[in-house]
């Protein structure tokens, strides 16, 4: 049997072991997977325990993905590059960090038959996941507008970027007026912000804005929890195609379990299963 573990603070609402359940049922594999809280600051001991422990390796969420860093003996070419790491491997005791957030919502997205090549990105946010998939949009998309509630974060976070890729991309602070003006060119929305997320009060206060897209356009929430945001439902009655973030979750954590097992998995066909099963226990989650 494997053993693994998410680790974060607060980490109780994390849904990493249903997930890898899922995956390691789907997979035929006996395997634990605990939700551990480790608060900022307190690394050191849980990598000790993880050794001492035989973890396999662990995933990390909010505060962790930063702070790991100086610990790990080698980091993925993808972690080093967004300075962040979702996923540990360990192997005879070392530490080696990657980061699969990226490459999950690049999947998630062709599964669904998109991709951000040569389209014109507009992301809401400029924070950890943003910066990731920012990155990625920097290098294939034909433009990216990065609208944050703070400005200037979203200008550093746009200057960070353009040495990425081919595109310059634009920064600016997240007001209706100036997302109204940014979506009429705009064929890929994506919303890397909590607005509208489960146990958060605040939400889009105008979503006049999405009247302002072209038909053709995809609205990309990353959350998954409520699974139609008023975000995505406004869409979807305007017309347009929606994808919540359940793909992205799953796909980001079918890339960890092959780094975990060290195999090469038909994603395609493990992931259908996945959503299938993921999806009816949120549904029994939300029954109870
Ligand atoms: P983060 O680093 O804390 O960044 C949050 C971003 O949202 C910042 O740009 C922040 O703006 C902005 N923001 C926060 N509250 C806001 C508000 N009330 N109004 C407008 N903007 C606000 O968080 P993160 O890790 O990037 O996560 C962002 C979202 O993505 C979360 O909803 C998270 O659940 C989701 N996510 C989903 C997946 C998945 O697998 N589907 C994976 C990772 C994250 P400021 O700079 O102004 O503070």
């Amino acid at each position: 049997m494997i053993k693994l573990a998410v680790i974060g603070d607060p980490i109780g609402h994390s849904l990493s072991p249903m997930v890898h359940g899922a995956l390691m049922r789907v997979l035929s594999v006996e395997c634990q997977y605990d939700k551990v809280h480790v608060s900022k600051g307190d690394l050191q001991s849980f990598l000790e325990y993880a050794r001492t422990e035989g973890l396999s390796g662990f995933n990390l969420t909010m505060p962790h993905k930063v702070d790991i860093l100086p610990y790990l003996d080698e980091i993925s070419p993808a972690a080093a590059a967004f300075s962040s790491v979702n996923t540990v491997r360990i192997r005879d005791g070392r530490f080696y960090g990657y980061n699969t957030d990226g490459d999950g919502y690049k999947e998630a997205l062709r599964l669904s038959g998109y991709s951000m090549e040569g389209r014109r990105v507009v992301l809401l946010g400029a924070g950890g996941v943003a910066r990731v998939i920012g990155s990625m949009a920097a290098e294939v998309a034909e433009s990216l507008v990065i609208c944050n509630r703070n400005g200037s974060g979203a200008k550093k976070l746009a200057e960070e970027l353009s040495c990425k890729g081919k595109v310059i991309p634009l920064g600016m602070e997240f007001t209706d007026q100036a997302l109204k003006s940014v979506c009429t060119d705009c064929d890929l929305l994506i919303n890397a912000t909590p607005l509208g997320m489960e146990g958060m009060e605040e939400d889009f206060e105008d979503l006049s804005f999405l009247d302002q897209l072209p038909s053709h356009a995809l609205v990309s929430d990353l959350i998954y929890c409520p699974a139609r945001t008023k975000l995505l439902q406004r869409a979807e009655e305007r017309g347009l195609a929606v994808l919540n973030g359940l793909g992205m979750l799953i796909m980001q954590a079918l890339l960890a379990d092959e780094i975990y097992l060290d195999v090469s998995l038909d994603r395609q066909s493990v992931f259908k299963q996945v959503c299938r099963d993921v999806q009816n226990a949120l549904i029994t989650k939300n029954e109870n």
